[in-house]
């Protein structure tokens, strides 16, 4: 019988992952005539409906374009699990996410530092925001407007966001313009990476233009399945593409941008992580790495709401007819709802005085949907009304999870347990955030509007009714992170140079390398990375 031959093919770098991270590591790595490969499990991403920023709400939530995982029952959320909605085509999880723009807190980088990670404080680390960075405001000394991904105010905002705002001035929180410049604290509006109407994912904004490039090859519904290793050195990977497994081979580095929750995956299938782990699947240990899966965080968040005696919050738009006549706008004007974020406003505090950095993040959203986005039709009754709600999480979490592999089997997702809300600390943080968060809706700026409390009600009031209510209600804000850490301890996946511990030829640029979490969403801060990691490799 003829023996099956694999095909190969060689380049100089090769990129995992056509997400947030690796559209910008393609592009960068293919500036200056190095073969470049990137593989991207998912398909090309053209298809309009994700250029639209509303809909982000309501397309997380199908299967399609999204590896849509779920994590074991959480034990301290009363046996409920969550969906992890992850986006499986070029432009990653950018596709659908709310596109804010936040960069964290100088103080999350300085912490990287101090953890031993030379070269990752916040002074070391901001030329690389700046260099994507295409600002609205003008170049300062936080803000750049030469780079390519913008960053922009909405143009008009719902009048009940003007009222949360003046609700917070009330009860004596500053106003802040740039949550990414001289402070984080305070409240205000947020940027977005929204250009003309458009969401401007990495892919549409580095990647698309790199693409004409005849030294950057780009391969899609190409699912890497493990790393080639030789020697504890990196020199290819294995995907399958249309049934057919080809090989890719790397004549300098190869680079995973799986995202936080595959590519701890593809480390283990390749015999990089915890030995006992691995061996259980059958696997052949290559390099014990325990922490491979391990330190998993994000952010886990409440709803305070309220119904609004006004008719003026965004359930005006979400009647069919009105969201058709949205939707037109948006096409062919490139501007109304459709065309905004619904997550207009939000801030930054704490619940006591003398932290750090602001211990938590809040975002206001002039319309709640409870139990998921209600879109009705136009016979059918308001039935819930309007309403308005904000949605607040600690921004640095002290639980962590784990994740590991459920077979040797490449196309089997990973099982993992975040151990959401196993830290007191983040339960005292949520419930004092609830609590000032009212305290914001009581001032007088909402009394024109102020409908019934929603949710928790207005009965939910003790340290132990707040408990159930998060351990019962919450959900997580989707900035998985941490499962392939950078450091220098025994638990450390990478380096400072992004370098995977122990094996020659692999980085790693993606969510995953983050020690802690920023204090903040986490795509501007994944993008920096990929920047400062395309610097590195670049220099090697
Ligand atoms: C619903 C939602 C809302 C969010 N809202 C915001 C927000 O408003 N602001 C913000 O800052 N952050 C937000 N985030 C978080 C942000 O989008 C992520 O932190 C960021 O996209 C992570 O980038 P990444 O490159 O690490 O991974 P991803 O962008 O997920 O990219 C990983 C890529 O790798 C591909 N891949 C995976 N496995 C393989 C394989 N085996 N072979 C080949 N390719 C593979 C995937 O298909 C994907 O394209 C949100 C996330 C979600 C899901």
């Amino acid at each position: 019988m003829a023996q099956k031959t694999v095909e190969e093919l060689n380049y100089d770098f090769v990129v995992v992952g056509g997400g947030s991270a690796g559209s910008v590591l393609a592009s960068r790595l293919s500036e200056r005539g190095d073969q470049v490969l990137l593989l991207e499990a998912g398909g090309s991403g053209r298809e309009f409906i994700y250029d639209l920023p509303f809909l982000a709400a309501k397309l997380f939530a199908f299967k399609r374009n999204n590896w849509a995982f779920n994590c074991l029952p959480q034990e301290n959320m009363q046996g409920r699990t969550q969906y992890f909605p992850r986006g499986k085509m070029l432009g990653g999880s950018f596709i659908f996410n709310g596109a804010q723009y936040i960069r964290g807190n100088p103080h999350d980088f300085d912490t990287w530092r101090q953890l031993g990670n030379t070269g990752w404080s916040f002074e070391d680390v901001l030329p690389y925001f700046r260099k994507s960075e295409k600002y609205f405001g003008g170049d300062n000394a936080f803000h750049s407007t030469r780079g390519v991904l913008p960053v922009s105010k909405p143009p008009v905002v719902n009048e009940l966001t003007m009222v949360y705002l003046q609700a917070c001035e009330q009860a004596g929180y500053s106003l802040n313009t740039d949550f990414n410049g001289a402070t984080q604290d305070g409240f205000g509006i947020y940027d977005f990476n929204i250009e003309n109407g458009r969401r401007a994912t990495t892919a549409r904004t580095f990647l698309r233009p790199a693409m004409q490039r005849s030294n950057l090859t780009v391969e899609v519904n190409a699912i890497v399945r493990r790393l080639v290793l030789k020697d504890k050195k990196a020199v290819g990977v294995e995907f399958e593409q249309h049934g057919k497994v080809k090989i890719a081979r790397a004549r300098r580095e190869i680079v995973l941008s799986a995202g936080s929750i595959n590519t701890p995956k593809i480390l283990m299938l390749s015999g990089i992580g915890d030995p006992a782990e691995i061996e259980r699947h059958g696997i052949q240990v290559e390099h014990c790495l325990p922490g491979v899966g391990g330190n998993l965080q994000d952010h886990v968040n409440v709803s305070v709401a309220h119904s609004s005696t006004k008719p003026v919050s965004m359930a005006k738009s979400l009647r069919v007819h009105k969201l058709t006549l949205e939707m037109m706008k948006s096409i062919v004007l490139k501007r109304g709802q459709v065309s905004r974020s619904p997550l207009e406003a939000g801030g930054f505090f704490s619940t006591q005085p003398g932290a750090a950095a602001p211990e938590c993040q809040a975002v206001f959203i002039p319309y709640y949907p409870g139990q998921g986005l209600k879109i009705w039709m136009p016979w059918a009754n308001e039935l819930e009304g309007h309403s308005y709600v904000v949605h607040v999480w600690p921004n640095r979490p002290e639980s962590r999870g784990k994740l590991w592999l459920k077979s040797a089997n490449p196309k089997d997702a990973p099982i993992f347990d975040p151990h959401f809300l196993s830290s007191e600390y983040d339960m005292a943080v949520t419930r004092e955030a609830i609590r000032i968060t009212r305290r914001i809706f009581a001032q007088s700026a909402f009394d024109a509007y102020r409908g019934p409390e929603l949710a928790p009600g207005a009965d939910i009031r003790s340290d132990a009714e707040l408990d159930h209510y998060i351990r019962s209600t919450s959900g997580i804000g989707h900035h998985t992170c941490g499962t392939a850490k950078m450091g220098q301890d025994d638990l450390a996946v990478v380096d400072e140079k992004l370098r995977v511990h122990g094996i020659g030829g692999l980085r790693i640029a993606d969510a995953s390398i983050m020690p802690t979490m920023v204090s903040g969403n986490t795509n501007a801060g994944t993008i920096m990375i990929a920047e400062k990691a395309a610097d590195m490799m670049l220099a090697a």
